[in-house]
Formats: structure tokens, C-alpha cells, sequence
């Protein structure tokens, strides 16, 4: 089983870190056709506009969306969340369409643009998750397909919509790696189904 990291831009070394603290095989991904070799992606925070920039330049998008049409799991943060969203501030953002929430972006104000915060986060046991916000969308509605699984403020923070997965906050920053093993195990059992 092997587990793509997006590195186009932004932290993938992180998540990359992370996985490999978890014993995954990771693959950095650069060019689409690379998507062919691994089970799961994950699509690190950074720049939105940039990442969906070269995402285009490259020849990602169709790709991509096939990728998840096949039912493989996709984890988003933070940017990688903004790219995936069916819409931005309201409008409509027509790109890659895999999951039905409208997003705001840099949400929290210039003010505070960094924030770290203790979540309850009743499927991960009772140990509290320490959420790193870095200039971080707020998920401003959800649409009906979409399960909520942490919230901050009243606003949902952690998603997932069948196979793909979310979140407003960067876990790949903090030594806590039980956000990254339950996307791990999203990828096992996507792997075990088709086995
Ligand atoms: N503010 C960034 C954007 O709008 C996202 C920040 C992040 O990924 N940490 O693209």
C-alpha cells in the first residue's frame, strides 16, 4: 500500500513525515501519472491559489477527479481542503468538486492568522487533539452527504464525505498522528475492497 503526498507546494514534507512515523510507504507526488501508484493522496495546506495554479499547469484536475471517482481516499488540509470544495465565499468554484461545503477563506482576520487550540474530539478517545490553524478557511455550510467529525466555535473543522476527508487545521504539524491513522485506515479498507 502506498500513500501520495501532493508536493507542488505548501507542507507536504510534514504529512510525509507523519506518515512515515506511521510506517506508510509515501510517494511524493509531482506528476498525475503518479497518482497510478498509490491508494490514497493527501493534499497539503499552503497557498490555495498557487496549488490550484500548478495543479492546472500540470495536468492534475482530471486526474484527480478520477482518482476519487474510483472510490481511493483523499485527505485535504487547510489549502487542500479550498481546492476540493464545491464553493468559495458562496459562488460556485469550478475545479475539482469533491466535497459539497462552502468555504471561506483566511476566515479568522489578519489579527490572529495562527492559532493553536485544544479539540474534544469524541471519535479520537478522550485525549484532547492539539489543532494548529494557520491563516485557515472556515467551513461555512455543509451539504447533506457530509458528516461532521470535530468543531471548533460551532463551525465543523474535521469532514468527510465518503472518501474523502478534511480538515481546516494542519495535524501534520503537532507529534499527534491520530487524525493521519484514521486516514490511514480509510486507505486500508478502500485497499481491502478491492482486493
Ligand atoms: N490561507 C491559505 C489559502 O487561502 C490557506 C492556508 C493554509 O493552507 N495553511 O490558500
Amino acid at each position: 500500500m502506498n500513500i501520495g503526498v501532493l508536493a507542488l507546494q505548501g507542507a507536504f514534507r510534514e504529512h510525509a513525515h507523519m506518515l512515515k512515523k506511521c510506517h506508510c510507504n509515501v510517494v511524493e507526488v509531482r506528476l498525475p501519472r503518479q497518482l497510478d501508484e498509490v491508494d490514497g493522496l493527501v493534499m497539503p495546506g499552503g497557498e490555495s491559489t498557487t496549488i490550484r495554479k500548478l495543479m492546472v499547469e500540470y495536468g492534475f484536475p482530471e486526474k484527480l477527479k478520477a482518482f476519487a471517482a474510483a472510490g481511493k481516499p483523499i485527505f485535504g488540509t487547510c489549502a487542500g481542503l479550498i481546492v476540493m470544495a464545491t464553493k468559495l465565499s458562496g459562488k460556485k468554484q469550478k475545479f475539482l468538486n469533491l466535497i459539497d461545503m462552502d468555504v471561506e477563506r483566511n476566515a479568522y482576520g489578519r489579527q490572529i492568522e495562527s492559532r493553536e487550540v485544544d479539540l474534544e474530539i469524541p471519535l479520537l478517545g478522550d485525549k484532547i487533539f492539539r489543532a494548529i490553524f494557520i491563516r485557515a478557511p472556515q467551513i461555512i455550510s455543509i451539504g447533506p452527504g457530509v458528516t461532521p467529525l470535530a468543531w471548533y466555535q460551532e463551525k465543523v473543522v474535521w469532514a468527510r464525505q465518503k472518501n474523502i476527508l478534511v480538515a481546516t487545521f494542519h495535524p501534520e504539524l503537532t507529534g499527534d498522528s491520530r487524525i493521519h491513522k484514521y486516514f490511514i485506515e480509510m486507505v486500508k479498507e478502500s485497499v481491502k475492497s478491492k482486493a
